[in-house]
């Protein structure tokens, strides 16, 4: 039985052949996703355990397991009494749940607890366990950089499940079926059988998933993370953090002397952290976007764009947009295009480089 879909317009290597993602690829604990170099992953959906660490670390929610939804359980979760997340209880794995999910959850329910206590039996864990211990630090050190005292807590809690709730009688029973339901069984069911076969099936992008590319969007758990972050006192200080502890958002430095005002960098940003104004005359960069999908540095030919080591805290309660860099604006004497470049340039990118191309053909020298 299928447990995964991927959403292929969400997934960022849809968005540029240059993108390196892989992390769905390297987290599967049964090798059921293979990305490899195709444009976009394959799944071989009867290998899928559905443990949900692939669509935990999908920086865009491109991934989403058809049984559970980590946003349904966040509101679940925080309106119950209950404190423990557990594999036994009330995720498929703990590992399906994001930093940014783990933060929240801990913000809003002042302590979570993680049950660890089913990994060393688990035929997953070799996988799941050191990602949920990651999670479980990058949320801690995230926490106290906000001087928040709430936590998170690993511990063997080996919650046992009760029996599951029987329909009490036949009336009950009946009463669940209705041509509503007969219908949505059907249909999921002639999904089911596409996705029965033990090959790996290929993604490819539908036409309607081509106008859907352009759309910005900003992900579901960096909504519930900014809006349960509104509820924690401000840190006495702002601490500077070390930016290389965080899995989910990023501090961006552009190098102005090599930048080639291509676009491309807030062209393909998923979410719109990167952006620029109608005339191209800037690059803006809003950390609370930010998702750390890497593509941005993928694109960037010249590696103009890079990581910055360190991380204001800052940023997680009074979010600013930083401009990276501003450009000249000018009309190109060759062609009368207007371009922006930072430099003194006066032809467009595209002149200058036919202009190259036909010196170097003609072996005509700069100064002519
Ligand atoms: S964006 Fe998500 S689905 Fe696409 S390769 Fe990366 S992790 Fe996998
Ligand atoms: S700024 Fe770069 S890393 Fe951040 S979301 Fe945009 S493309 Fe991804």
């Amino acid at each position: 039985m299928s447990l995964i879909s991927l959403s292929a317009s969400k997934c960022v290597r849809s968005l540029a052949r240059e993108s390196q993602c892989n992390k769905c690829e390297l987290i599967c604990p049964t090798e059921a996703i293979v990305v490899a170099n195709n444009p976009l992953p394959s799944i071989n959906f009867s290998a899928c355990v559905g443990c949900g660490a692939c669509d935990a670390i999908c920086p865009s929610e491109a991934l989403s397991l058809d049984n559970f939804s980590a946003s349904e359980f966040f509101f679940e979760f925080i309106d119950g009494e209950d404190n423990i997340i557990s594999c036994a209880k009330n995720v498929p794995c703990i590992s399906a749940l994001s930093v940014e999910y783990i933060i929240s959850l801990t913000v809003l329910k002042k302590e979570i607890v993680l049950d660890m206590g089913h990994c060393n039996n688990c035929a997953i864990a070799h996988k799941c366990k050191p990602q949920i211990i990651k999670n479980y630090e990058e949320a801690s050190y995230v926490l106290e950089a906000m001087e928040s005292e709430t936590k998170v807590i690993l511990k063997d809690v080996c919650y046992e499940a009760k029996e599951p709730e029987k329909l009490s009688n036949r009336r009950e029973f009946f009463s669940s079926i209705t041509l509503g339901n007969v219908a949505k069984a059907k249909h999921s069911f002639e999904d089911e059988v596409k996705k029965a076969t033990d090959e790996l099936v290929e993604h490819t992008l539908q036409k309607e998933d081509i106008a859907l590319l352009r759309k910005k969007r900003i992900t579901h758990r960096r909504k519930l993370l900014y809006s349960s972050i509104k509820r924690v006192q401000k840190p006495s200080i702002y601490h500077i953090i070390d930016a290389n502890e965080l899995s989910f958002t990023s501090a961006k430095l552009l190098d102005e002397d090599s930048c080639t005002a291509c676009q491309m960098c807030y062209r393909v940003c998923p979410t719109g952290a990167l952006s620029s104004d109608i005339k191209n005359s800037k690059i803006d960069f809003d950390p609370l976007l930010c998702i750390r999908c890497g593509i941005c540095h993928d694109v960037c030919e010249p590696n103009s764009i890079t990581l910055s080591g360190t991380y204001k805290v800052k940023e997680f309660f009074e979010p600013a947009v930083q401009n990276l860099i501003a450009f000249k604006v000018r009309r190109c004497d060759e062609c009368n295009i207007i371009f922006s470049s930072n430099t003194d340039d006066k032809m467009c990118y595209r002149c200058k480089a036919e202009d190259e191309e036909a010196r170097e053909l003609w072996g005509i020298s700069e100064d002519m």
